[in-house]
């Protein structure tokens, strides 16, 4: 009889409605989710109805003590600490905000761990990575002897049709080392043009094979395969330290990089789409008000195109830089509707004739690559389910990830 796997234990920081969770199922690597922490009652609502056996802790990550690690006995941690003080709108506060206090706890709490976890996932907002709590997370795991590597990726980079551009560090604590051998050739290629940084933790007692192997890791620092890459890119690749990333996302999304793109099964928006009945399907119709307000600013996808922006959790509430519109009438254009000197009520009536509708949260649970089994406790509001979906994260993207980050399960082992 072949032996038992050994699960891998893992504790979901910042669990929200359980995006880590749906991306640990998606890795397919053995592994029992012992405990998820979240202070919020609605996320927390979400995850309980889909995962109704897991430990949730509605509590301040604030308030766990050494007691409950030493319980826990982790192997690895997920967390996706709040974004908002890494963003402009958010003040960019970082270190002094306060929303930032529990991951600073965090990694106080680390060094302080007999029993460091194996393996940590640290997702967050591109501008996490120039920021003082970013230096601080990178000195701590350097402290506690873990190697690390930081990413820039979006769902549209594996191929899904939704910009999501999102801050990643893998960490894994000696004498676990970074090895690629469960990714595709493709998924290799890609992770390593998105790699803003790395560092291999060079503690005595490593075996130098392994540690070889991780350095020569192809497309890390050798110049050669980014030649054909803009400069702001190639410093990227190059720096460890000091990252200038801004071009990063309109560079991707203008078609530069689409020999690195790994070709998808479903690549149009039309396999994300939740199918309405005719009467829900009303529900979604954008009305008249807001094509009249904002129909200039709205982002309008047709089912064909390849990419809509990124889901926010105020989709649905506002309409500029929130999310995609859906254009059922693939005949006419946005352009037709807004031609010059119109009267505004004929521009209404070209507007109503796009055929203009909201993505559903299903729609948008779809984008992020959740199974079809995920669904919402039938008491949350359409306005909740956007919230919670917009302060989620692409499954697909951090399983990748994570089969990156396990797959050196021969050392694991040998623990
Ligand atoms: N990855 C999650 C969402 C992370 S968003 C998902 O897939 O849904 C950040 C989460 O951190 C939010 O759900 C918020 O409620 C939670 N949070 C913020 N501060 C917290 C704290 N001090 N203690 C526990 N949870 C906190």
């Amino acid at each position: 009889m072949a032996a038992p796997v050994e699960q891998l234990r893992v504790v979901e920081f910042y669990s929200g409605v359980g995006g880590m969770h749906y991306a640990l199922i998606l890795s397919e690597i053995p592994s029992t989710v012992v405990a998820a922490v979240d202070i919020n009652e609605v996320a927390n609502k979400v995850y309980k109805h889909n995962f109704p056996d897991i430990n949730l802790l509605q509590r301040n990550i604030q308030s766990v003590s050494l007691k409950d690690f030493i319980k826990w006995d982790a192997d690895v941690f997920l967390m996706s600490p709040p974004c908002q003080p890494f963003t402009r709108v958010g003040l960019k506060g970082d270190k002094t905000d306060p929303r930032t206090s529990s991951f600073l706890y965090l990694l106080q709490t680390l060094p302080q761990l007999t029993k460091k976890p194996g393996y940590i996932l640290v997702e967050n907002v591109k501008g996490f990575e120039s920021s003082d709590t970013r230096n601080e997370l990178v000195d701590v795991l350097k402290k506690c002897h873990f190697s690390y590597k930081e990413f820039l990726l979006s769902p549209t980079d594996l191929g899904v049709p939704n910009q999501r551009l999102r801050y990643f560090l893998l960490a894994k604590h000696q004498p676990l080392m970074f090895k690629e051998t469960t990714l595709t050739n493709e998924e290799k290629t890609l992770l390593n043009h998105q790699i803003l940084s790395e560092n291999v933790c060079c503690h005595s007692n490593l075996d130098k094979n392994n540690l070889q192997e991780v350095e020569s890791t192809p497309g890390r620092t050798d110049t050669s395969d980014i030649s054909d890459r803009s400069k702001s890119e190639a410093d990227i690749q190059n720096t460890s330290e000091s990252m200038s990333i801004s071009n990063l996302e309109s560079q991707r999304d203008i078609g530069s990089k689409t020999e690195d793109k790994i070709s998808p099964k479903e690549r149009n928006i039309k396999e994300y789409l939740e199918a309405l009945s005719q009467e829900s399907f009303e529900d979604y119709v954008v009305p008249d008000k807001t094509l009249l307000r904002f129909g200039r600013v709205m982002d309008i996808v047709r089912e064909e195109d390849e990419r809509t922006c990124c889901f926010t959790k105020a989709y649905g509430h506002y309409v500029e830089g929130t999310g995609s519109f859906l254009q059922r009438n693939n005949a006419l254009t946005k352009q037709w509707a807004f031609e010059d000197r119109l009267d505004s009520n004929v521009t209404l009536l070209r507007l109503q004739q796009l055929g203009l509708r909201y993505f559903t949260p299903r729609g948008v649970a779809n984008f992020h690559c959740f199974p079809k089994e995920f669904s919402f406790p039938s008491e949350l509001s359409r306005k909740q389910q956007y919230r919670v979906l917009g302060n989620s994260l692409n499954a697909h993207v951090v399983s990748v990830l994570l089969r990156l980050e396990s797959s050196q399960v021969d050392i694991f082992d040998s623990r």
